[in-house]
């Protein structure tokens, strides 16, 4: 029997060393959004920096802020920011692309690196993105890789020396159950594979270690837990000793040793932008650079340590205050092992979603039976956590999902 209430966490709220960051967003006024993980809520900068890239850079000085406002920069400096929080070095980040995109240049890049070996390891809860990008790549290359999944707890067992690759995603994106990293990275290089990490629900999540755990490769996403707007772009990570073995299969100017020499032949840079394709989209990363600097100054302990508390919190008071209802934990109940996001599975998940969006309380539906909430200490309260729960519970005690409008499915869900 849970003895929290409501006052209790008001006044967790008033003692909370990362309150004053919500003033940083806009959350509009009496939605509760547990979506952060999804689609991360707007800055209150961004407006002004993206009119700032658009009105004074583009407007007035035009092509001369490739160099005034360093814009050709950009990719390496927001990539720098995001190194903090994964882990890794300043020069071993770059924004590029989506994640989509990422994944296919490294997976590419890493086979080149096992010439001998078939096999690309991955788990059967992989984001479909990931196994999709895997398969097509396969069928490119018409060299008779395969791509094997086992079971995410069978992962660790089952990488062999036929692997060449490891390639998955940290944080399952459904049941925000998470790997671990240094683990199977160690086990990996014990028998002469790489690996590659997907960090979509990790990065801007909890503190990642990539350097700690001698990751080789890692993509992730930059509208998520980064808040850099509807598809930002994406990130990769090159480990600094592969940086300079690595044949980027998309060889495009931005990635050539001298662009502007306008050379005939493709020379890949040295380093981490060897990477790049093509012109970084230098709008939608002025967004995510006014998300980024948001995270910088909260600090990833702070955050982590704010998340723990409180998907703690929501579990316990699903379990208390909605336990009739038939909800049943996907996610695990130990944190160490958990994301930012607590899932619950119900049968009737889909409507019981919409009508919980209806009332402003976000999260959202992962087929075929998952209810998805995710944790974003940035701008999320202890009391709109207890204020979810209590909507969530007048929906069951009601009945009020059931309508044919919560029924009726929409495109995005
Ligand atoms: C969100 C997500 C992606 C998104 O890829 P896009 O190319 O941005 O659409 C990829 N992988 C995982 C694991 C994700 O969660």
């Amino acid at each position: 029997m849970s003895v929290v209430t409501r006052e209790d966490l008001l006044e967790w709220d008033r003692n909370d060393p990362l309150g004053p960051m919500r003033a940083q967003f806009r959350i509009p006024a009496g939605t509760i959004y547990l979506d952060g993980n999804s689609l991360g809520p707007m800055p209150r900068t961004t407006p002004e920096r993206v009119a700032k890239a658009v009105e004074e850079e583009w407007g007035e000085d035009l092509i001369r802020s490739w160099n005034k406002h360093g814009w050709i920069e950009l990719p390496q400096r927001c990539g720098a920011k995001i190194a903090d929080l994964i882990g890794a070095a300043a020069h071993e980040v770059v924004v590029a692309d989506s994640t989509s995109v990422n994944l296919f240049k490294l997976l590419a890049a890493a086979l080149r690196l096992r010439p001998d070996r078939r096999v690309i390891l991955s788990d059967t809860g992989n984001f479909p993105t990931d196994l999709y990008v895997a398969q097509g790549l396969i069928e490119l290359l018409d060299k008779g890789h395969e791509l094997r999944l086992v079971e995410p707890e069978k992962a660790l067992e089952a990488i062999d020396d036929s692997v060449a690759l490891v390639m998955l995603t940290q944080t399952d994106y459904r049941s925000g159950r998470r790997h671990n990293m240094a683990e199977i990275t160690s086990k990996a290089h014990g028998v002469g594979a790489l690996v590659l990490w997907d960090l979509a629900h990790s990065a801007g999540a909890f503190p990642v270690d990539l350097r700690g755990a001698k990751a080789d490769f890692a993509v992730g996403c930059g509208y998520k837990y980064l808040n850099g707007g509807p598809g930002a772009p994406a990130f990769l990570f090159v480990a600094e000793q592969h940086q300079n073995q690595v044949r980027p299969p998309l060889s495009g100017w931005m990635g050539h040793e001298a662009p502007f020499q306008f050379d005939r032949d493709y020379r890949p840079a040295a380093g981490i932008s060897r990477n790049l394709c093509g012109t970084p989209a230098i709008l939608s990363m002025t967004a995510l650079d006014a998300g980024l600097d948001i995270l910088q100054k909260a600090g990833m302990t702070a955050i982590r340590e704010k998340s723990v508390r409180m998907t703690e919190l929501f579990i316990e008071l699903m379990e208390t205050h909605c336990a009739d209802f038939g909800f049943e934990l996907f996610s695990p109940r130990d944190p160490e092992i958990r994301g930012s996001q607590v899932s619950f599975r119900h049968q009737q998940g889909y409507p019981i979603m919409a009508a919980l969006i209806e009332q402003d309380v976000i999260g959202d539906f992962r087929a075929p039976d998952i209810l998805r909430f995710g944790f974003t200490p940035l701008y999320l309260r202890y009391g709109d956590i207890w204020d979810a729960v209590q909507i969530l519970r007048d929906i069951m005690t009601e009945g009020s999902w059931d309508q044919p409008k919560f029924h009726k499915r929409q495109a995005v869900t």
